[in-house]
């Protein structure tokens, strides 16, 4: 992985970003390490997020690493608690964590559409709750919620992740009207299709459902994204960081679509 440009923007600031043992999340880890935040790294395996540790060594700033289950609201709250006691201050939190399941509406058990309620949504809401006390008290925050484009439009075979997504980006308006006035933001980023380790499950399921995953991927590129192809992680980092630094004062509440250009209709 190259290493990521660096300004010094966010040094002196600390940074949470969850779901940062790959991905977007690792990425955008990285992007914020490499602009001076001392960061905590979560996600729930402890090994996958050590060796992210690893990858970022060489780029400035302290790091340490909790694992956890963001659908544990007591293991959320104490995560808080352990960043502040070591790191001294929370400036920024990245809402990254999530799961997909895909699979036809009525082949969702109630399990699934439960699970990912609680990892996509709950998640969001017990970090956030978490942290915000801390953030109001300073009167400055920035929180950044990973959405999808998933959260604007209607989906195929993902209306449990659809609905979740749908809910994140609500969660993102309400709340940033609640903390406004007070110097936090929260704002939303809505990805297309990224080339991670969730698309690659993405194209397990539609398998499993005898859908030629490739060809289905590749014609929704082809046909829907005039980019014609899917992002690289470092091509939400940019985006990310802006809205996790003291630039970004003015916007709250919004849902920033980043998606090669993708075509709702
Ligand atoms: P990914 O490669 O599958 O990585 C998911 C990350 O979330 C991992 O670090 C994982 O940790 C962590 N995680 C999962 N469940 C968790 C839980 N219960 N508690 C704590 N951490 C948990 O996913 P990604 O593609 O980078 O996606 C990141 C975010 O972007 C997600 O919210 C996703 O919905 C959103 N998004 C992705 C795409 C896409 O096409 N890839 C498009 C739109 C939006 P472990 O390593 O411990 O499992």
């Amino acid at each position: 992985m190259d290493m990521p440009a660096r300004s010094g923007r966010l040094e002196g600031q600390v940074a949470i970003v969850t779901g940062a043992s790959r991905g977007i999340g690792l990425a955008i880890a990285r992007a914020l390490a490499a602009e001076g935040a001392d960061l905590a790294l979560m996600a729930t395996d402890a090994g996958r997020l050590e060796a992210a540790l690893g990858q970022m060594a060489g780029l400035p700033g302290r790091r340490i690493a909790i694992a956890l289950d963001v659908t544990d609201r007591e293991a959320c709250r104490a995560a808080v608690a352990q960043v502040l006691d070591r790191l001294g201050r929370l400036d920024a939190l990245v809402n990254n964590a999530g799961i997909h399941i895909a699979r036809g509406f009525l082949e969702h058990e109630p399990a699934d559409f439960q699970r990912l309620l609680d990892v996509n949504l709950f998640g969001v809401i017990h970090m956030t709750q978490a942290v915000l006390p801390t953030m109001l008290e300073h009167g400055y925050g920035r929180i950044v919620n990973l959405a999808s484009t998933a959260g604007r439009w209607g989906s195929r075979n993902q209306s449990g992740y659809n609905i979740s997504k749908h809910a994140v980006l609500g969660l993102t308006r309400c709340v940033a009207l609640e903390t406004a006035a007070r110097g936090v933001t929260v704002n939303a980023i809505c990805p297309g299709f990224v080339d991670t380790d969730m698309l690659d499950g993405i194209k397990r399921d539609y398998g499993r459902m005898g859908i030629d995953a490739e060809a289905a991927i590749g014609s929704l590129l082809a046909h829907r994204v005039p980019l014609g192809r899917a992002l690289r992680v470092d091509e939400l980092t940019g985006i990310a960081v802006h809205l996790a630094s003291p630039e970004s004062s003015a916007m709250t509440g919004q849902a920033l679509t980043v998606d090669g250009g993708m075509l709702t209709a």
